[in-house]
């Protein structure tokens, strides 16, 4: 595959990605999915999932786990809520993500994704051994099928990043760098975390938005590609710089309008389809 092929985030039953009947319609080389519900985990509705994708001509780069119980509303009820930092969740959730990486093995796809959720700022607080304990445990799991898991950025700093993966040392461990992340949960400056981490990134996002007036205490806002504060062009030869030629995956966050979603994602393809051929020539 060529560098940079364009895709979309995309979900079957769950998430906020666009509709399974949409991705035809886009006609992008490749999607990153959000895992469906459980009943559709199985081996046979992957497999079918597979072939509905193969008929496409798309390829499926990452499948996204996600969990009953997770509420993106604020910033504190992220925190609580979220991946597998919360305590009293967490091995539920991690077996959760051992059956979505069977999932994704049998779509034929060597990359699970999540938000693993706050990881204090701090190594040395209590809970902290846990969190990379769980994510050994996923990433050993992940390991023996020939899979990457890709921790999600924005909820820490490039610096907290860099010290987890370092605690959990373990080479399939990589990151999905969401630019806007940074910029909503006001955790720093994107291009600046994407130089930091660059070496550890596999997959990215493609999604703007604009700073919060309260930066890490209330929301920035997620806003069309292009129209935020990430700054499309230096993000796209950043990414040129650090060597990345993987897939630019799409994330518009507004699923409750699929009419709205399906347009600004038009925008977007044809933003970074511009700036791809300027920028790669
Ligand atoms: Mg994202």
């Amino acid at each position: 595959m060529d560098a940079w092929p364009i895709g979309v985030f995309a979900s079957v039953d769950a998430g906020l990605g666009v509709a399974w009947d949409v991705i035809s319609e886009l006609k992008l080389p490749t999607i990153q999915l959000h895992a469906p519900h459980e009943q559709k985990r199985n081996q046979q509705a992957a497999e079918t999932f597979r072939s509905q994708l193969d008929k496409m001509d798309v390829q499926c780069t990452a499948v996204f786990g996600g969990f009953e119980g997770e509420s993106y509303a604020d910033i504190p009820t992220v925190v609580k809520t979220v991946g597998l930092v919360p305590e009293a969740t967490r091995a539920g959730r991690l077996s959760e993500m051992l059956e979505i990486a069977n999932f994704t093995k049998w779509l034929g796809c060597d990359t699970v994704a999540l938000h693993l959720g706050f990881i204090p700022h701090d190594s040395a607080v209590d809970g902290y051994a846990d969190i990379v304990k769980v994510t050994q445990q996923l990433c050993d799991h992940c390991g023996e099928q020939d899979q990457y898991l890709h921790l999600e950025t924005g909820q820490e700093t490039a610096e907290g990043l860099l010290e987890f993966i370092e605690q959990v040392g373990r080479k399939n461990l990589k990151i999905n760098f969401d630019p806007a992340n940074m910029i909503l949960y006001g955790t720093g400056e994107p291009i600046e975390a994407l130089k930091k981490v660059g070496h550890h990134v596999r997959s990215v996002h493609c999604k703007d938005g604009t700073w919060s007036d309260q930066p890490g205490e209330t929301w920035g806002a997620e806003v069309p590609l292009g129209k935020g504060d990430v700054g499309m062009e230096t993000y796209l030869t950043t990414l040129k710089e650090i060597g990345y030629q993987g897939p630019l995956t799409i994330e518009r966050e507004i699923p409750q309008d699929p009419e709205r979603q399906r347009a600004e994602i038009g925008q977007a393809i044809d933003l970074l389809t511009e700036l791809r051929s300027r920028i790669l020539s």
